[in-house]
């Protein structure tokens, strides 16, 4: 998925991204002149893989927060902390997209189960085995960002038939499902839509999903910057109040609605 409003967006590449706060750059940690008054020539960190800026010459004006663990380590670190798990508590996955490491996140999920570990996963539901790992999951937290497959395919970039499926697949399998809308400002945000998006959570099995509207913010538009990316949604703000009156319309459905 490529949602232009996306507060992650250094989880967007696989491989990760080079974060940058030009103002708190210091020239001196790139040993391959790529960093010049401040400014950052992303075309020679392409082929840099040692990164001296970040592993040798740390410095706060720049940070690559992508970091390879093994599953195995990772399931040792979560029984480290296992004291922490009490009232509740437990291992949420989320992204980026988690399910893009499918296997790995099976094997942990697994473990985790194994191990009586509470688990949740937040997931954009686009993973055709999603099914696979209900089971492994306490709580099972998708988006559904339009009902539309036209407007998902052009204002996305994939269409959502598979996300559809999954979410009915999801609505009868599992039992504890939340479904949540970013409500996105000239994307999702009329009255028409919330009808539409209540017409269809009216016909799942709904006693078993509950439904979150999330209001837009920017809070990522900085972090676009830092990635060297131009944040490409245009659509401004969210009016002050629309989130409780798109909420109103989908209580007059009865669905059963959640704020976390
Ligand atoms: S990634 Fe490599 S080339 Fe780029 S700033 Fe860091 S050390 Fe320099």
């Amino acid at each position: 998925m490529r949602c232009p409003w996306c507060s992650n967006p250094e989880g967007l590449s696989k491989d990760g991204t080079l974060m940058v706060d030009e103002g708190k750059l210091v020239d001196a940690v790139c040993p391959n002149g790529a960093i010049q008054n401040q400014k950052i020539d992303r075309s020679i960190c392409l082929s840099c893989h040692s990164r001296e800026c970040i592993t040798k010459n740390k410095n706060l004006g720049i940070r690559f927060p992508c970091q390879r663990y093994s599953v195995k380590s990772l399931i040792a670190e979560v029984q480290r902390a296992g004291s922490l798990f009490y009232d509740g508590g437990g291992v949420t996955l989320t992204g980026g997209e988690a399910t893009m490491q499918f296997e790995a996140v099976k094997e942990l999920l697994s473990a985790l189960k194994a191990s009586n570990i509470n688990t949740a996963l937040e997931t954009n539901g686009t993973h055709p085995r999603l099914p696979e790992l209900f089971p492994l999951l306490d709580t099972l937290i998708m988006d559904m960002k339009h009902y539309e497959p036209g407007i998902h395919q052009q204002v996305i970039g994939i269409g959502n038939s598979v996300i559809i499926g999954n979410i009915k697949k999801a609505a009868v399998e599992h039992a504890d499902t939340w479904l949540r809308i970013p409500l996105i400002p000239g994307f999702n945000d009329s009255d028409d839509d919330a009808h539409q998006f209540a017409n269809f959570f009216k016909q799942l099995s709904y006693e078993k999903v509950s439904i979150e509207v999330l209001a837009y913010h920017e809070f990522g538009k900085v972090k676009w910057n830092q990635c060297g990316m131009e944040y490409p949604f245009k659509n401004g703000c969210l009016s002050n109040g629309r989130r409780k009156e798109y909420t109103d319309i989908l209580k007059k459905y009865e669905l059963n609605l959640i704020h976390t």
